[in-house]
């Protein structure tokens, strides 16, 4: 890692402990939407981490850092900072993103068309002048506070694939409005909603025959996140259990040299740096320049898995007190679900692995 990736990474780690952990559970509960620790993210430098020049693997090192201490803001962030380094790779100004003063959002999904994302529906036409859009948007990560869409439309109906074409949208503007936030199992703090576009002006990012191309693209680096962010939630599971059993007592003795518990932790050790392999694997071949779709869809698929089976067994270990809002166990278990379903189901990674494996 370079000076700079190290610095990030201090960064993340010293933020993670003064700005997210003492929150996490109360954002939760709360159903608490914490768009100004997006603010303070942006001050201390997180948000750049996305900008041209840096790598994933860097990235992906903050997210695993910062979603040890809560995976919904962490999600919440990567999006922002995501949106910001689109901007910048389009020649346009990331600066008040990466403030904070505006937040970002990615809108791909609609209520008609998720895995299936070629069949979105949401229109865009030129007027003479610019682009106008319309159509809803579903499941928009910060959604709730967004001003700066990175919008996927629909240009050429029946054209699928090719048409469609990724348009910069800037609320507040007429016509533009965030649905209620959703209500959810966990995760508040990502701030989902619907957004609704009717005759929203617009400009070209990136023009049809590319647009598709570039979400794709995009979704490589967003698994590999996914999958590091997933390894945090596990690390930081595997430390609160270990310790706990540790100093946790049952018939005489420490719980710790129960080889049942013994064995399940090893377990769960064991896949949290298979998890990691093949996550910074995937990142590394992206840095690269390589084709990683394979490999980032390998990390995706295996990282929350391993994360949502050993995170219960770090609870099990724990017995009831893994179960408490002090501890982010529970809360990291309940994300896993959405580490399986978002940037692509778990079936549509099998789609990606099975289609080359059988090519
Ligand atoms: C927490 C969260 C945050 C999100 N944030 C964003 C965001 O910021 N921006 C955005 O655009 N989207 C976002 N999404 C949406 C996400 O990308 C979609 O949920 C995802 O692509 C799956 O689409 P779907 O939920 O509509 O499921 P569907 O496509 O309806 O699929 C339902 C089920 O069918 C399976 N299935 C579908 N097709 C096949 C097939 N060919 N073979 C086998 N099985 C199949 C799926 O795997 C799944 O199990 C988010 C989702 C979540 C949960």
């Amino acid at each position: 890692m370079d000076g700079g990736g190290a610095r990030l990474n201090e960064a993340a780690r010293d933020f993670a402990a003064r700005e997210v952990e003492p929150h996490a559970a109360f954002w939760e509960r709360e159903r608490t939407f914490p768009k100004e620790a997006l603010r303070a993210a942006g001050a201390a430098g997180l948000a750049e981490v996305r900008l041209p020049g840096h790598l994933l693997v860097e990235a992906c090192e903050v997210f695993e850092e910062l979603a040890a201490a809560d995976y919904a803001f962490t999600f919440a962030l990567a999006c922002h900072a995501g949106a910001a380094g689109v901007l910048a790779r389009h020649g346009r100004d990331p600066e008040p993103v990466l403030r904070g003063d505006e937040v970002g959002a990615f809108c791909l999904t609609e209520p008609g068309a998720g895995t299936d994302a070629a069949a979105i529906t949401t229109a865009g036409r030129s007027d003479g002048d610019g682009w106008r859009v319309d159509g809803v948007k579903a499941w928009i990560t910060n959604g709730v506070a967004a001003s700066v869409f990175q919008l996927y439309a629909q240009t050429e109906v029946g054209s699928g694939h090719r048409g469609i074409a990724c348009f910069d949208v800037r609320g507040p503007q007429p016509g533009l409005a965030a649905g209620p936030p959703y209500g959810l199992t966990a995760g508040h703090a990502m701030g989902l909603s619907d957004i609704h576009f009717e005759n929203c002006e617009a400009r070209l990012l990136i023009p049809p025959g590319d647009g598709f191309k570039a979400a794709l693209r995009s979704i490589d680096s967003a698994r590999a996140i996914v999958a590091a962010m997933c390894c945090g939630m596990l690390g930081r599971g595997l430390e609160i259990a270990v310790a706990h059993v540790k100093q946790r007592r049952a018939f005489g003795r420490p719980l710790a040299e129960f080889q049942a518990l013994q064995w399940a932790l090893a377990e769960a050790a064991t896949d949290l740096e298979a998890a990691r392999g093949l996550t910074y694997t995937a990142a590394a071949a992206i840095d690269a320049g390589r084709d990683a779709t394979v490999a980032a869809a390998q990390a995706k698929k295996f990282a929350p898995a391993a994360a949502q089976r050993h995170l219960a067994t770090c609870i099990q270990a724990m017995g009831a007190e893994g179960l408490r809002d002090h501890h982010p166990l529970a809360r990291h278990l309940a994300c896993t679900k959405m580490a399986q379903i978002q940037d692509g189901t778990n079936e549509a990674q099998s789609l990606v692995i099975a289609r080359r494996l059988l090519a």
